[in-house]
């Protein structure tokens, strides 16, 4: 039996690194940056009025004091004319400070006048400017590689005047599902018959960390036909996700089919998602998962997510780990690390918070795992634990 951090590693090491591309910023959301994003203007790029209000050199406004308006400037003026002594500007906020001014009175300090405007309070000079640069200086790095691209970071690529940014590109990644039981809905279900749903799972689950999927539902468990629908595939592919047809049975499809390929098949010290198989199959790497569709899910967790997010060039490929005091007894077979479907309650009072396991250990617990917010990990050497005893949680 392989542990689970040592086949951990195999996954993300058969996966490495996507290479770097350029994208529209519109299509990089959830990416990460592959180089530094630098600077091409100052942010904000020229001095500029914080409030609507009248653009005044401060020694012209000690106390209150009514001036001539000379000139009118909303945001987008382009060609703004020096402020002469003696008089003010109508200035709007974003549009640019006139030369000789020092200050911005707001207009609610003000008559709104616009051919004079008589100031009722006395200018403080700097006041209600936005410096250049203030925020972010031309030529410096804005985002550093390694970024995942929020809305926020998008947002400040697009004011730094980037069209593009160099990310890793996303993984495309091709998901099949294999059993011969597997229906897809809406055809009506005979008995012996069941819904196909790890792939419905499995593409949502790897779509949501910014990968491009594509689905192959429910091959029948024939070795021909299981290589006749999915070789073809593989050429578009970076990797190939498939689930069912691997452990000890007869009819285990995947695995008579790549057996000899260039996959390898094992046991993995865990509960559940035991059987598990990873390689290259014509040079594309591939993870072969078993069918029960909670082994999918911590699988996915286990082995797909922290290889993908690594892939994609994220640094930080781990779910947040807290402990927790369990509320329940849970039993846990030797030398298996076992991931428990739980629901977490954070504590105010302490550090840690309550935790329970959702629904038993069997791994076609689906319904279970849909009210389960965090996997309780109950490590190899642990076969029992009593209520109140901590635990180790993963927030999903
Ligand atoms: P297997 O790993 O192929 O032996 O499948 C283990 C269990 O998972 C069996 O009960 C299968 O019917 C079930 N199963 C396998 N694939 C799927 C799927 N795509 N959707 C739902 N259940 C599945
Ligand atoms: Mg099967």
């Amino acid at each position: 039996m392989i542990s689970v951090d040592d086949y951990r590693d195999r996954v993300a090491a058969l996966l490495g690194t996507a290479p770097a591309t350029a994208m529209p910023l519109a299509a990089a959301a959830g990416l990460v940056l592959a180089e530094d994003v630098t600077a091409t203007v100052s942010l904000p790029p020229f001095d500029n009025s914080a409030m609507d209000g009248y653009a005044v050199r401060a020694t012209d406004v000690s106390g209150p004091v009514t001036l001539p308006v000379a000139d009118d400037i909303p945001a987008g003026r382009v060609d703004v004319r020096p402020l002469e002594p003696g008089t003010a500007h109508r200035i709007m906020t974003g549009a640019p400070l006139p030369p000789g001014a020092d200050a911005v009175v707001m207009v609610e300090d003000t008559d709104g006048g616009t051919s004079q405007v008589t100031i009722s309070v006395p200018a403080r000079e700097g006041a209600h400017i936005r410096r250049t640069g203030e925020d972010v200086v031309e030529g410096s790095v804005a985002l550093h590689a390694g970024t995942v691209l929020g809305h926020s970071q998008l947002g400040l690529a697009a004011a730094v005047g980037l069209a593009e940014v160099r990310v890793h590109r996303p993984l495309r990644v091709l998901v099949a599902s294999t059993g011969t039981e597997l229906i897809d809905a809406p055809a009506p279900l005979r008995h012996g018959q069941i819904y196909e749903s790890n792939s419905v799972m499995l593409a949502a689950a790897i779509r949501g960390l910014g990968c491009e999927v594509d689905v192959v539902r429910s091959v029948v468990d024939d070795v021909e036909e299981f290589r006749k629908v999915i070789e073809p595939k593989l050429a578009g592919a970076d990797l190939l996700v498939t689930s069912g047809g691997v452990s000890a049975g007869a009819y285990e499809v995947v695995k008579d089919a790549l057996t000899g390929q260039g996959v390898e098949f094992a046991k993995i010290a865990m509960q559940p998602g035991g059987p598990q198989g990873c390689g290259r199959w014509q040079g594309v790497p591939v993870v072969t998962l078993p069918g029960n569709p909670v082994s999918v899910l911590v699988s996915f967790e286990a082995f797909l997510r922290p290889a993908i997010l690594t892939a994609l060039g994220h640094t930080d490929v781990s779910r947040r780990r807290v402990r927790a005091r369990l509320n329940e007894e849970m039993s846990s077979p030797a030398g298996r690390r076992q991931y428990r479907r739980g629901v977490f309650t954070p504590s105010d009072r302490e550090v840690t918070g309550l935790v329970g396991p959702r629904g038993g250990p069997g791994s076609h617990l689906l319904g279970a795992f849909t009210q389960a917010n965090c996997l309780i990990v109950l490590p190899e050497d642990v076969t029992s634990v009593a209520v109140g005893d901590e635990v180790e949680v993963l927030l999903l």
